[in-house]
């Protein structure tokens, strides 16, 4: 299969092919933990999860690396505020951070590197950046010189005076140009720091990603991630430190950027009351109603996520999980052979992840498993249904599961309770006592509980 993405790097949708055949290496940028993930977090880590499922479903070997940012200056500024040890702060929010993106359908990288256990590789990339006359010490700082190397700027295509007015960088007495951005950073006694040749301190944000990414990826490797607002300052420096620590070999072949999230049509911000963490939001709607959500826009066009929009996606998924639970019944028939996702499906995908249009497929397989026999095509057709699913990330969960999930905190009958109304509805209805039939049925509907009579029995599902 051919895989064509739109690369940054050169403005263009390309083939893209490994440097060595049949392995991928990807990195992704990933959270800085000091808070909950909001749902702009999100979209990165659910996009280049369906690059990972892509990837792996097409080459042998795929590698995904997505750091986790442990030590920044907004960590630093939580702990001031609160008094939170700054340990405690960064392992509760990794594992929210693990816990959301798992409950988004995302898998876990293969490697998550966390910052402060790669300072050795900073600081011996950052002594090789001043080796080769492309870094410089100034005032316990240690500077990236911007105009040591001429090929800043490529990746955003960005002049000068644009860069310096957008990387918002401080016009410090220790910098010799104003675009020269920190590698290093002296900490003072009650900041966290390490020892150093230019005394003790911590690493600047770029070069976490440097020397994380070529500890597990090499010096050079296929495809680096992360959202648009990324692109500049942040992967323009990466190139730039990795490039120059390395003899000018190249750093990333292929450069993938997610678009921005707004939020019910405005930029999220806490005082516009629009900024939605996916801790909060989970408790208002499955997960996978969320995943979906991010799924249906292009990766790469600007996102506005509504709480309308979750409900859709809820109700999208109810019909997808419907056909998956009216079939259930043959999903142990015989397949023959190994069930692969929809051709249609996977050449989407192939074609610069274009999920919105395998989500048409995927409603397509849908209506036909639907209108088919229960036979061992419709059971092929499931099978072909749920591979298809796994490429997004979607349908992965027991039907009956997700037709029971409830928003948190809601009392609503339990399910024995229910198992037990549904046995008395029967009973009623196998002794025509129609009213008090309809009486239970009322009832469970007034708490929010749909009953769907079929040919296998009566189901229910929470609404
Ligand atoms: P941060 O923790 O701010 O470094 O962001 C982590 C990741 O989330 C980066 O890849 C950002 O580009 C991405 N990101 C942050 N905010 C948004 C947003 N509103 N829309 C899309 N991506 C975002
Ligand atoms: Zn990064």
């Amino acid at each position: 299969m051919i895989l064509q993405f739109y690369n940054t790097l050169t403005r263009r949708k390309e083939e893209f092919q490994p440097l060595v055949p049949g392995r991928v290496g990807m990195y992704v940028c990933g959270p800085t933990v000091y808070d909950y993930a909001h749902i702009g977090n999100a979209r990165p880590v659910v996009v280049f999860d369906v690059l990972y499922r892509l990837l792996k479903h097409v080459f042998p070997q795929v590698t995904y690396v997505r750091n986790i940012t442990d030590v920044d200056d907004k960590i630093i500024n939580t702990h001031n505020e609160t008094g939170e040890a700054i340990g405690a702060i960064t392992n509760r929010t990794t594992r929210a951070f693990h816990e959301d993106m798992a409950a988004l359908g995302a898998l876990a990288p293969d490697i998550e590197p966390r910052a402060t256990q790669h300072i050795d590789q900073m600081i011996h990339m950052i002594a090789a950046l001043v080796d080769a006359g492309h870094a410089y010490a100034a005032d316990g700082h240690v500077l990236f010189s911007v105009p040591s190397w001429n090929a800043y700027g490529r990746l955003s295509g960005r002049n000068r005076d644009e860069m310096i007015a957008g990387a918002r960088v401080e016009v410090a007495p220790y910098k010799s140009d104003p675009a020269d951005f920190v590698l290093w950073k002296p900490s003072a006694p009650d900041q966290p720091g390490w020892d150093s040749p230019w005394g003790r301190g911590r690493p600047g944000w770029h070069i976490e990603c440097s020397a994380m990414s070529t500890t597990y990826l090499g010096e050079t490797f296929d495809i680096h991630g992360g959202g648009q607002d990324l692109i500049f300052p942040h992967h323009e420096n990466e190139i730039a430190q990795s490039t120059c620590a390395h003899h000018q070999k190249p750093f990333v072949t292929t450069w993938l950027h997610n678009g921005f999230l707004m939020v019910e049509g405005e930029k999220m911000s806490k005082s516009l009351g629009n900024f939605y963490t996916v801790h909060d939001l989970r408790k208002e709607f499955p997960g996978e109603a969320i995943r979906l959500v991010l799924l249906q826009t292009h990766y790469r066009q600007p996102l506005d996520f509504t709480k309308d929009g979750v409900e859709l996606a809820r109700h999208t998924l109810d019909r997808f999980y419907g056909a998956l639970r009216q079939t259930a019944d043959i999903d142990d028939m015989d397949v023959a052979g190994p069930a692969v996702p929809d051709d249609k499906v996977s050449a989407a995908l192939a074609d610069d992840l274009n999920t919105p249009l395998a989500l048409s497929h995927v409603h397509e397989l849908v209506s036909s498993l639907n209108k088919a026999e229960r036979d061992a095509g419709a059971a092929r057709l499931r099978a072909v249904l749920l591979a298809s699913g796994r490429l997004l990330g979607l349908l992965q969960n027991d039907p009956e599961e997700w037709f029971r999930w409830q928003p948190a905190g809601v009392q609503t009958l339990d399910e024995a309770t229910i198992e037990a109304r549904l046995q008395e509805r029967m009973k009623a209805r196998k002794s025509k006592d129609f009213a008090a039939a309809d009486a239970i049925r009322d009832e469970l509907t007034s708490a929010g509980i749909v009953l769907e009579d079929g040919p296998s029995g009566t189901i229910w599902r929470r609404v």
